[in-house]
């Protein structure tokens, strides 16, 4: 996969044939397969093609920065230091500073110290199984995210824990191409990390880019479009990583740090509207974890994001902000959560 990811990498720096702005200018996209999951980047400016090989290359530095399997990674050397500090870069303290932050903000809903329970049901390498309770129970003492410290430099986490970014290193990644763009002085472009889409400006031709969100249900379809300028929209749900167990039952890729198992607390999906990229992919895994009750009050505590829920009975509900840029693309009538409860 990787070795093919590489290969498509060299060959998809297109410059494209169409024209944006005025006046006229090159698009140029990237399609490549990093970070586990398929990339496309696309960019209208003088300075397009220098822009998008430049978000790439950076892309891929992030990629072995946070990788938990590559030795020679950020993670993975805070993973086997045996409780030691290590010292990092400034994007894994930065990254780790965001998700302890989302650790509180979440109450606990969003942990990155769950990785030992995420491998024993095989989530991190495709050899899924549904791990005993009793031995759920024994990985999960070994998760805590209040026992990691991060100092300006380094990262230290406890001899018998080890983490992931799995949750977060999109978004990161997203918003630092958004800031490679902006160097560039490109004013219309757009990155998709699988699903996690980041839009800088609007599109070539003025108006805002269109993301389209996925019925978790039937993921080939969409329930509706959300039209935005500079802002992310990323997506956590049950339908991106999961597997059938032996009875017939859905064991997807979130778990509820709570009980180690899928978090099954109401949701099928959350996508997070926001401007920082980072924050929105942590509150998206963060508000699937929480579940719909507590995703509400979440919102209605916090004021800088805007949210749509699909829950577990096919329900769809959207935060007041995002409703009016919102347009269905199914049958099913979605409800509007106000900021204030209706008494
Ligand atoms: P995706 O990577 O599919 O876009 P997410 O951003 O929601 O989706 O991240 C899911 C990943 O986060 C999982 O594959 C796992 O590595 C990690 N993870 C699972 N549960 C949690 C959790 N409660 N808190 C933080 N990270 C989690
Ligand atoms: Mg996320």
């Amino acid at each position: 996969m990787r070795k093919a990811a590489i290969i498509m990498s060299g060959i998809c720096l297109i410059p494209l044939l169409i024209a944006c702005g005025n006046p006229p200018e090159a698009v140029t996209a990237a399609d490549f397969f990093a970070m586990d999951t398929y990339i496309s980047l696309k960019a209208c400016g003088r300075d397009a093609e220098a822009a998008v090989s430049e978000a790439r290359d950076h892309i891929y530095t992030l990629e072995h920065t946070f990788s938990v399997t590559d030795e020679t990674s950020d993670v993975w050397q805070i993973n086997h230091a045996g409780g030691q500090p290590v010292n990092v870069s400034g994007d894994t303290v930065s990254v780790i500073r965001t998700a302890l932050a989302m650790n509180r903000e979440s109450g606990g809903a969003f942990s990155i110290s769950l990785y030992p329970v995420l491998r024993a049901w095989g989530f991190t390498t495709g050899s899924y199984r549904i791990p005993q309770d009793s031995e759920i129970r024994d990985l999960l003492r070994h998760t805590d995210d209040t026992r990691i410290a991060v100092s300006d430099s380094t990262v230290a986490v406890p001899a018998d824990m080890q983490l992931d970014l799995g949750a977060i290193a999109k978004g990161y990644a997203g918003d630092a191409v958004m800031e490679i763009m902006k160097r560039h002085r490109i004013d219309s472009a757009i990155v998709n990390l699988g699903g996690n889409v980041q839009a800088l400006g609007s599109r070539p031709d003025g108006t805002a880019w269109t993301v389209g969100i996925t019925d978790p249900f039937a993921p080939d379809s969409l329930i509706g479009t959300v039209a935005v300028r500079d802002k992310a929209v990323i997506t956590s749900g049950h339908y991106e990583r999961y597997f059938i167990g032996e009875d017939g039952r859905r064991y997807w890729h979130i778990l509820d740090p709570a009980d180690g198992r899928p978090a099954d607390n109401g949701l099928a999906s959350v996508t997070v509207i926001g401007v920082s990229g980072t924050r929105c992919d942590a509150l998206s895994t963060a508000l699937f974890a929480e579940g719909t009750q507590r995703a509400v009050e979440h919102w209605r505590e916090s004021g800088n994001f805007e949210m749509i829920l699909v829950t577990s009975d096919g329900g769809i509900l959207l935060t007041e902000g995002i409703a009016d840029d919102y347009t269905a693309k199914s049958d099913i009538p979605y409800g509007v959560v106000k900021r204030h409860e209706e008494q």
